[in-house]
């Protein structure tokens, strides 16, 4: 099968033994009676499963190329199962310029478990070896990062993870399935958070891995039983509803993000564009390697260069909406510094390149001249 033909039907076919509903049917029950102990068709408690996470997470495997999907409560609830995986002493590489809440679960959460977290620069994949020794074990890659838009070459990375013996997962949020598909270039997991473009419709919070080895999916599902952040029966159907859909929003995504970033390059009053499509974006050639179109997500800078500066045109914006999050099908505008990465001390911040002029911009499916005039008028 291939990708449109997955959102639509992979994992959703005969879910409905009873009366061979067409949708998989919003299971909502927490538990499920047995005709003996043990004897059950399959589900017993709907923690450990239940039929709609199922066709969910069938789902997610297949327009993913993996073999095992998993589902969480939020995304953050997914990095949280994978950093189960580890020990006190163990470490990790990840991304430097990452989702702000991955930030603040590493390094105020988990280091004090005593995971070690390097924070590094992953353009150039020859920059992760310096950080390897004999307690890492895993590479964490957000690609394109949040909201810096920076591309990391997912396959060259995974040479290094396989050279040294190393787990890599890559948070495929931005890209989506339908751009990239890390298994594919050699990560062991890809993790979402489907409450943006998977879900695509702002009106679920939820999270996924998916991989394709057997034991690892085994010890994933232990920690999602034995720890609890499932996602329940109504949201997995909500995503499941936006799978379907996932290749025909994400088309028009790029086609307006790609609309919108053309517009503010031209823009007297924007300073710099950070969308990967144009061809003097430093990691360009890998976004045009590894996705299959650059996206619905564009961040900027204003002329004047303040927070204040910023402020003023996502308040003056009409269209977009100012709201935290993104990947749903209206457009949003966000101040990083003070919204989704204020939890990135500012030192940190200003060191990865988000400045407190920085403006970041999910671009819905809306008409594009709305968006464009709506963008204009906020600028002036
Ligand atoms: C939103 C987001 C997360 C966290 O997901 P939640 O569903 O909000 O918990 C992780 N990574 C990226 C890139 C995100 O945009």
């Amino acid at each position: 099968m291939k990708f449109n033909t997955k959102t639509i039907h992979g994992g959703q076919k005969d879910v409905d033994p009873a009366y061979g509903s067409v949708m998989p049917p919003i299971y909502q029950t927490s538990t499920f009676s047995q005709t003996t102990p043990g004897g059950h068709k399959g589900f017993e408690y709907s923690r450990s499963g239940n039929p709609t996470r199922a066709a969910l997470e069938k789902s997610l495997a297949s327009i993913e190329n993996g073999k095992h999907g998993v589902a969480f409560a939020s995304g953050l609830a997914a990095i949280d199962a994978v950093l189960k995986l580890f020990k006190p002493g163990d470490e990790i590489i990840s991304t430097n310029d990452l989702y702000g809440g991955s930030y603040r679960l590493f390094t105020q959460i988990f280091e004090d478990f005593g995971l070690k977290f390097h924070f590094v620069g992953m353009q150039d994949a020859d920059k992760i070896a310096e950080h390897i020794n004999e307690n890492t074990k895993l590479i964490w890659v957000e690609t394109p990062t949040n909201p810096m838009m920076n591309v990391i070459d997912i396959e060259a990375v995974s040479q290094v993870a396989k050279k040294n013996d190393l787990l890599l997962a890559v948070d495929n949020t931005f890209a989506t399935p339908y751009l990239q598909q890390p298994l594919d270039l050699g990560a062991d997991i890809v993790m979402h958070s489907a409450t943006k473009y998977i879900g695509g419709h702002s009106d679920l919070v939820m999270g996924s891995l998916v991989v394709k080895d057997d034991e690892l999916a085994d010890r994933l599902y232990f920690i999602q039983n034995a720890s609890g952040a499932i996602c329940g029966p109504q949201d997995s159907f909500l995503a499941l509803r936006g799978i379907k859909t996932l290749h025909i929003r994400v088309q028009r995504h790029c086609e307006n993000g790609k609309a919108v970033a053309h517009f503010l390059k031209n823009h007297p009053k924007v300073d710099h564009v950070y969308w990967p499509g144009f061809e003097d974006h430093p990691n360009h050639d890998i976004a045009k390697k590894q996705m299959k179109d650059y996206g619905g997500m564009v961040s900027f800078t204003t002329t004047e260069d303040s927070k204040e500066g910023a402020v003023k045109v996502v308040e003056k914006l009409k269209v977009f909406t100012l709201a935290e999050s993104l990947g749903g099908v209206e457009s949003l505008a966000g101040h990083p510094a003070s919204m989704t990465h204020a939890s990135i001390p500012k030192e940190q911040r200003e060191k990865i390149g988000i400045k407190d002029s920085l403006i970041r911009l999910s671009v819905g499916i809306e008409d594009e001249e709305d968006l464009l005039a709506d963008l204009e008028q906020a600028l002036d």
